[in-house]
């Protein structure tokens, strides 16, 4: 069974509200072993309703419509509905009842325009909508020479379309013989590489016949491949993606960082916590970004209950608590001047001056401060974004350092992308010098 989603509504086509009910419909959909091949939007107009209605039932066995079943005047669903598929619209007494008993829960009388929310194409049935006043429509188009197509139409308001989805239009899919089969999913992570570079380092995974399927995106600068395997049972499609993972591995060595929900500062964390080490870090150009990232992590990974300290305990001295729980992440320093990189992080002024904030040294001396500030195991630095020179045909550099008991280790790395995706590249980078640094090798 393949699906196809219709939004309707001039909000959506309008760009005033992003079409959110097609996404999660998707994704409900392919928990069923439902492929979802098209999503389509449209106006409150009545031809063009018509026309994808038509076109949506020819090349899908499942729609399911969300919005324009409301009692005004642009709410054009039922009439677009009856007139794609050549029925008359009559009136659905239960589905009159319906909006009459929710009036009356209301304490209000039910205006005359709402009987217009009962007028159902003849043959289809009514979804119910226990919380709101728009009954869905359910019905069969039989189409010569294959099996018919389900059409739901739903109502647009998110909340009522959830629930109707998980009272019955499930249930009645399931009926239909969807979500016999399951279907996982399994991304793997990668960073360091490009989209096209991380795709020529695989044996012609990413191919549109593999079974389980490889697709690969980017997204912020994360390269994410996601294998997708259909079976009878989790436990087999876990079997299917096994063999797939460890090809990955094995082809994109490091630049393998983690799967599904795991982000770059989740497997720093987790790397200092099995070493039981601490790391600090000083940033210029990503602004904290990777201190909030990091602090993020950790507090997800300890899951600690957070006790408000009260006034009083606040005015006494601080006391270390030697029994509190381990702290992968001691803090993070932000500058954004000069003045800052001497007076907050120690950096010579000498070293400032003849090297300029966007260097290597400057980088490497934050390192090192924030390390003993801190007194970290780690320090690792993140220093001013350069200017771009538009006479240069060369990409500047951003450099980072990471500072150890042992000294400090430099890197540099150019930037050529958007500037809207430099602070998140950068951020992302130094995680991920620290993660390779860490142990990952
Ligand atoms: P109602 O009886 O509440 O009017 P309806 O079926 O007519 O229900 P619409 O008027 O089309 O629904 O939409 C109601 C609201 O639901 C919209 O203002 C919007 O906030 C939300 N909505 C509609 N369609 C979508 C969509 N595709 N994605 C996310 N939200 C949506």
């Amino acid at each position: 069974m393949n699906a196809e989603t219709l939004a309707i509504g001039d909000e959506i086509t309008s760009g005033q509200l992003l079409d959110t009910n097609s996404q999660w419909l998707s994704q409900r959909l392919g928990e069923l072993g439902v492929r979802v091949l098209y999503h389509t939007t449209v106006g409150d107009e009545l031809a063009a309703g018509v026309a994808v209605f038509r076109q949506a039932i020819d090349r899908a066995d499942l729609v399911i419509a969300t919005g324009g079943l409301g009692p005004t005047a642009d709410d054009l669903t039922r009439g677009v509905l009856a007139e794609a598929t050549g029925r008359r619209l009559v009136r659905n007494d239960a589905a009159l009842a319906h909006i009459r008993e929710i009036y009356a829960r209301r304490r209000r009388d039910m205006p005359p325009r709402n009987e217009v929310q009962a007028m159902f194409p003849e043959g289809s049935r009514m979804v119910a909508n226990p919380n709101g006043t728009a009954p869905g429509i359910a019905m069969e188009i039989a189409r010569p020479g294959r099996g018919p197509c389900h059409v739901f139409a739903l109502p647009g308001v998110p909340a009522e379309m959830k629930e109707m989805w998980a009272g019955s239009v499930r249930a009645a899919l399931v009926d239909r013989g969807a979500g016999r089969r399951v279907v996982v999913h399994r991304n793997i992570k990668c960073f360091g590489a490009g989209e096209s570079n991380v795709e020529a380092m695989l044996p012609d995974l990413v191919r549109r016949d593999r079974v389980p399927r490889v697709g690969i995106t980017a997204s912020r600068t994360t390269i994410i491949l996601r294998i997708t395997a259909e079976g009878a049972t989790a436990a087999e499609c876990e079997a299917a993606i096994a063999p797939t993972v460890a090809t990955i591995h094995e082809c994109l060595g490091d630049l393998v960082f983690g799967q599904d929900d795991e982000e770059l500062e989740d497997v720093v964390v987790r790397l200092l916590t099995r070493r039981n080490r601490t790391l600090a870090v000083a940033e210029w150009g990503t602004a904290g970004l990777v201190a909030q990232w990091l602090a993020l992590a950790a507090a997800r990974a300890t899951c600690r209950p957070k006790i408000s300290p009260s006034k009083e305990a606040l005015a006494e001295p601080v006391a270390l608590d030697v029994n509190a729980p381990f702290n992968p992440f001691s803090g993070g320093i932000i500058v954004r001047d000069e003045q800052a990189l001497v007076r907050a992080l120690d950096v010579p002024w000498a070293v400032v001056a003849e090297h300029g904030a966007a260097s290597a040294a400057v980088a490497e001396a934050m390192a090192q401060a924030c390390r003993r500030r801190f007194g970290a195991d780690y320090g690792l630095a993140v220093s001013q974004f350069p200017e771009r020179d538009p006479a240069s045909a060369e990409p500047p550099s951003v450099h980072f350092a990471l500072a150890t008991s042992e000294g400090v280790r430099p890197k540099s790395v150019p930037f050529a992308g958007h500037l809207a995706t430099l602070a998140v590249f950068c951020a992302k980078h130094a995680l991920d010098f620290a993660r390779l640094e860490l142990g990952a090798r």
